[in-house]
């Protein structure tokens, strides 16, 4: 048994995949397909679409530098990912993961959905990756760790080499969230990937490629782990369209409008600064700003009551009086920015 498949809940391993009509043929000339129970009226629509989504696949291979049989791509976000990772290590009941905190609400809901203990770990107060503390909330049982780099809601990027540290330190699989990567001088981990077979890297199409009604998210890992997703995934969990409709997508180059919003960010951080209902706003390596307001709940109220809606964090550990504001065009950062100082 290789090391990483220690770490795998045994039915997993023992699981026998659903084999689809598409996965069982192999090639040859067809010209009639009666193998699906598919309408034969073409509408666009009516076949089953590729279960393994090659097409798209290749086209993220390229772009991201990672071999095929290390994507997983999912078609309810990141948040399939996150799910799936649950169900592939974890056994209910039994074993726990470890996640920091403040950080992504949904690692905590997938627990819950999984009945699998949480251990959440306070990030240090200048929300710096506390990596001894997290080490020492593993036991027997740990099977993940959840980091988010760029974290949300605290928006800095943690060190590689803080990370790979964890990697190597760490006695079960590391997920690495990179959601916001694409706007981050501090890199990725993906390079790292070949390296550490305990290394889960979290990607999405939802935030700089601005596909978030497209639903589209990855995971990337050594080709064992790949091939669990690819075993434990529904079959189809990408409709056709969509693997068309992200594929001419991503043909768009984005870096104008990644380098855009990276400039405004440093714009609103200032202007933001300046206001007198702000105390302090956080360095932040991704498309948002945690700001500490005097008083988070009267500020949102009032942001609300003119059409601007930002994100109150003030319930989260260390983030108290906190709002998170994601960084829009000039113009509607420019509203903001009249909105604060305007605020009574
Ligand atoms: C927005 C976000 C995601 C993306 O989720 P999708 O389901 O891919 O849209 C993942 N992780 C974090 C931390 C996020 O903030």
């Amino acid at each position: 048994m290789t090391v990483m498949k220690r770490y795998v809940r045994k039915n997993i391993l023992a699981l026998e995949p659903y084999s689809t009509a598409r996965d069982e043929f192999k090639g040859g000339d067809i010209s009639v397909w009666l193998d699906a129970n598919e309408s034969p009226y073409d509408n666009g629509v009516n076949r089953y679409p590729d279960p393994h989504q090659r097409k798209l696949k290749e086209r993220v291979s390229e772009l991201k530098g990672v071999d095929q049989g290390s994507i997983f791509i999912g078609g309810a976000g990141s948040d399939e990912a996150i799910d799936l990772t649950f169900r592939i290590f974890c056994e209910p009941r039994v074993d726990n993961v470890i996640a920091i905190t403040p950080s992504y609400g949904v690692y905590k809901v997938a627990a819950a959905v999984n009945d699998i203990e949480i251990r959440e770990v306070q990030l240090n107060d200048d929300f710096s990756l506390p990596v001894d503390r997290l080490l020492a909330a593993a036991d027997s049982h740990t099977k993940l760790m959840w980091i988010c780099s760029p974290n949300n809601p605290t928006g800095n990027a943690f060190a590689v080499a803080d990370l790979e540290r964890l990697a190597r330190s760490f006695d079960g699989m590391l997920v690495v969230d990179e959601a916001y990567v694409d706007f981050s001088t501090a890199g990725s981990m993906l390079p790292l990937l070949p390296e550490l077979p305990n290394l889960i890297v979290l990607q999405t199409f939802s935030k700089a490629w601005g596909m978030a009604s497209l639903r589209v998210g990855m995971a990337f890992a050594s080709p064992e782990v790949a091939g669990l997703f690819a075993r434990v995934k529904y079959p189809y969990n990408l409709n056709g369209p969509t693997q068309a409709e992200v594929l001419r997508r991503l043909d768009e180059d984005i870096s104008g409008k990644v380098a855009e919003l990276r400039h405004e960010a440093v714009g609103l951080s200032r202007s933001l600064s300046e206001a007198g209902c702000v105390v302090r706003v956080y360095p932040t390596d991704a498309n948002f700003l945690l700001a500490e307001v005097t008083d988070a709940d009267r500020v949102y109220d009032y942001l609300i009551s003119n059409g601007v809606i930002v994100r109150n964090r003030t319930k989260m550990p260390g983030c108290r009086n906190c709002l998170r504001f994601t960084v829009g065009t000039p113009e509607e950062n420019r509203r903001v920015i009249e909105l604060i100082n305007e605020f009574k």
